[in-house]
């Protein structure tokens, strides 16, 4: 008789035994570190890595947020292991049972990356910006993940992966799910070869990935500097509650900081967009702008004559109808 119980339930369960079970503890070595949840607003969530090397804090190094929208999960990046992910998904669990339907990866670096494959497991839609690619065909994130596995042993190991995502987001896109009006902001290869940032707009919170707003000239990259000045000028007329940057603790005063981002774009498309507009080559525009509102700001030096550049160019473009 309990032969055949047994049976039966084998028979009835075996996707819960074989993969919730056992297999997640095999495959994802238990963390020692703690990992504190924080609620930064009504949907958002965060934990927060303790910022220093790679390989600092069982490779808990850079932060990692999540959305609970009344019809799903949204995570926004996925930490720096398997087992780190798996950490995270059980403070999820500890909050909601809605399923995790969709991970936005801020850009493809090692200490946001690691951890995909435990939603890409659980069939999350995984969404990356464009220039991932870039990464994932690279020699460097092979050795990358070669050397984590020896530097972060056990939790980065033979079973850890790099996930490539569902989708490469080249523009920008808004998106809603539950009651949550979602807005992603391709900022280009900024900080990497690709990153984005998302805006969960019912409650005002930006999260920034590892692109910076803190009082400096950012770098533009390839940047579309049209769109991301709209979703500026929309953040600060709603005036953000709260940035949640991909390493370190949220900012809960940001506004001063997306207000000089903010300035700082419209200048710059003010000034290269009127020089396309009369035909003014690139460096005797660049020489004649008066840059005093933000030449001593950290980065200007090198960052400024090239967002100046791209700007003019993009402009161009847009100018001719692109
Ligand atoms: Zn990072």
């Amino acid at each position: 008789m309990r032969t055949l119980l047994l049976f039966l339930l084998l028979l009835m369960s075996p996707v819960i035994s074989a993969e919730a079970g056992e297999t997640a503890e095999a495959v994802y070595p238990p963390i020692g570190v703690d990992m504190p949840l924080k609620q930064v607003s009504r949907h958002v969530y965060y934990v927060e890595g303790t910022p220093g090397v790679a390989t600092d804090n069982e490779g808990f190094i850079s932060n990692a947020a999540f959305v609970v929208t009344g019809a799903g999960v949204v995570v926004f990046d996925a930490l720096g292991s398997p087992s780190l992910a798996n950490a995270l998904l059980a403070k999820i669990r500890s909050v909601t049972e809605e399923p995790v339907v969709r991970v936005i990866v801020s850009h493809y670096h090692a200490d946001h990356i690691y951890g995909l494959q435990v939603f890409e497991d659980l069939g999350a839609e995984i969404l990356a910006p464009a220039g991932a690619e870039t990464y994932l065909a690279s020699q460097n994130a092979k050795e990358r993940l070669e050397e984590r596995r020896f530097t972060l042993d056990p939790w980065v190991n033979e079973t850890t992966r790099l996930v490539h995502p569902d989708r490469y987001l080249a523009e920008g896109t808004n998106f809603r799910l539950g009651d949550v009006d979602f807005i992603i902001t391709m900022v280009g290869a900024a900080h990497s070869d690709g990153d984005l940032t998302l805006y969960v707009e019912p409650d005002r919170v930006l999260l920034s990935g590892d692109v910076i707003f803190e009082g400096r000239v950012p770098f533009l990259g390839d940047a579309n500097t049209r769109h991301w000045l709209n979703v500026l000028e929309r953040m600060e007329r709603e005036q953000l509650v709260a940035l949640v940057p991909g390493h370190g603790v949220a900012n809960t005063d940001p506004n001063a900081d997306i207000g000089l981002t903010r300035r700082y774009l419209a200048f710059l498309r003010e000034q290269m967009g009127r020089a396309v507009e009369e035909f003014i080559p690139f460096s005797e525009a660049y020489e004649s702008t008066d840059w005093s509102g933000f030449k001593d700001l950290p980065a200007f030096a090198e960052a400024n004559r090239r967002n100046a550049y791209q700007v003019y160019l993009s402009m161009e473009a847009e100018a001719l109808g692109n």
